[in-house]
């Protein structure tokens, strides 16, 4: 064994966290600030899924994609812009660079810390001892496992291997004149429209019966209708069954008997833990039956008491500040002397399509299963900017209102700064903000916000007699 650690303890580190994403980096530099010797093996590039392959870069797409339209508009508002030509590989080499700049930040933020980075894929040799791919071997007090997740292209159907997921979509080296995504969650939507934008012509195919499973249905069929209207078709109720390869072209021939020809098939139907190589078995951690991710309890420890797991790898709420909140609980619980639970209600979310969805708290259809009293206000309008710029788009505003008690329990927004705005209604929600509270803040004028605050008259009550 080769010793790390700065004695000959008979343990080389206090800490040794799986995976350098963005549960890792933060459960490892918070350890470090309480004092533990912490060293964190990541085995691809520093800064995990969000930073190199996930939100950053695809924010920095839809960035660029949404150019196009703000070319279009321009019009209206009395610009004449020569004709405008993009070019693909620009944007990829910008995006990199900028990706480059953010994991070099998180490796000396790291190491600022004091926590030790190990480049290296790590596996347990038992519930102390690591493996690294360098071959050092390291014994460890504690562990985390957060080693995130990857995508999951569903049952091998013949001529998987020319499908690419996100993973290989941020890395294109040309820009696919036609695509077909097979998907209807966050990340197959948010591709479409940055596709789109850049004047792809895009097809997602979807098993279920509208995109967006999981959201409230209004703000579903919303989206589907705007990105219809953008151009973008949509096949629901069936799926990719066959994808063959000649020459260049590739065809996905569908469960419905028709085919489609494209540049590039992309799978977003799902993203797995990644639990598998491991060598959990030599530790005894148990896997959550229910989602095939590390089972843990609200303190994120483990079946064994030294390894705790945190992030995508458990499958709670697979999203970055979810992660990193977890990571910065553990921490502090482990190594801070201080108890953190993680509160996992009311997250606001975001779908970064074209138009943007942002949503907080409950659908419309899990506040009715919940209360019996609701109250559900609604607007949908056409957004000022769009009055000259002559698009045809609307926006979706949606509250729901638990009657009995006037608390907000749902926001749903489609259109212009969904996101943005949701991330502070996030905040009343938390604050179990009532309906009269919403009344009473003054309207902010002109903005399309304004609405959330101005609408009076209920657009569906909903009663449920109480059970015999
Ligand atoms: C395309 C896409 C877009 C997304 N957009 C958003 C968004 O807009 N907003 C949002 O909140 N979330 C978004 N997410 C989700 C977000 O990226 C994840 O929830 C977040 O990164 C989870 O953090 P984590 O620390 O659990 O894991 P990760 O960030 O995935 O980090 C895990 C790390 O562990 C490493 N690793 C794995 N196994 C080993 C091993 N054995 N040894 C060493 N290293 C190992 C991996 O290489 C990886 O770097 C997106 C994800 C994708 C794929």
């Amino acid at each position: 064994m080769v010793s790390i650690g700065v004695n000959m303890a008979e343990f080389d580190v206090d800490l040794f966290v799986i995976g350098g994403g963005s549960g890792g980096v933060r459960a490892g530099r918070i350890a470090a600030s309480h004092g533990a010797r912490v060293m964190i093996a990541e085995e691809y590039r520093m800064g995990g899924t969000c930073v190199i392959r996930g939100c950053v870069p695809k924010k920095l797409l839809v960035y660029a994609s949404h150019i196009h339209h703000e070319i279009e508009d321009a019009a209206g508002f009395g610009w004449t812009i020569p004709h405008a030509t993009f070019d693909w590989p620009t944007l990829i080499a910008n995006k990199d660079k900028e990706i480059a700049r953010l994991e070099a930040a998180y490796t000396a933020n790291v190491e600022k810390s004091g926590a030790r980075i190990a480049k290296a894929r790590a596996v347990f040799e038992d519930a102390h001892t690591l493996r690294l791919s360098t071959g050092e071997t390291v014994r460890a007090k504690h562990v985390l496992i957060a080693t995130g997740g990857a995508p999951n292209h569903g049952p091998v159907i013949p001529g998987i291997e020319h499908v690419i997921s996100s993973n290989e979509a941020f890395h294109l080296t040309e820009l696919p004149k036609r695509i077909v995504i097979q998907g209807g969650g966050y990340i197959a939507l948010e591709f479409a429209c940055i596709f789109a934008g850049f004047g792809s012509d895009v097809t997602v195919v979807y098993r279920g019966d509208n995109i967006l499973r999981g959201f409230d249905e209004d703000v579903r069929s919303h989206v589907r209708d705007e990105m219809e209207k953008d151009g973008i078709t949509i096949l629901t109720g069936c799926t990719v069954s066959k994808v063959e390869k000649h020459g260049k072209e590739l065809t996905s021939h569908l469960s419905n008997g028709s085919s489609l020809a494209s540049d590039q098939v992309m799978f977003a139907i799902g993203r797995h833990p990644n639990v598998g190589g491991l060598g959990l078995e030599k530790t005894g951690v148990a896997i959550n039956p229910a989602n095939g991710g590390i089972a843990v309890d609200g303190f994120s420890r483990t079946s064994v008491p030294n390894i705790y797991a945190i992030g995508d790898v458990t499958h709670r709420t697979n999203l970055t500040p979810v992660a990193i909140r977890e990571g910065h609980a553990f921490a502090d619980t482990v190594f801070g002397k201080r108890s953190v639970q993680v509160d996992h209600a009311d997250i606001a979310t975001a779908v970064f399509s074209q138009p943007e969805v942002g949503t907080v708290g409950l659908t419309e259809t899990q506040a009715r299963a919940q209360f019996s009293h609701v109250d559900i206000y609604k607007a949908t309008f056409r957004p000022m900017k769009a009055t000259l710029s002559g698009r045809d788009t609307r926006m979706l505003m949606k509250l729901v209102v638990d009657a009995t008690s006037d608390r907000v329990v749902g926001c749903h927004i489609v259109g212009d700064g969904a996101a943005e705005m949701v991330q502070v209604l996030g905040i009343a929600v938390k604050l179990k903000a009532t309906k009269a509270d919403f009344d009473a803040t003054m309207a902010l004028h002109p903005t399309a916000a304004e609405e959330l605050v101005t609408m009076r008259t209920p657009s569906a009550r909903y009663v449920r007699e109480a059970a015999e």
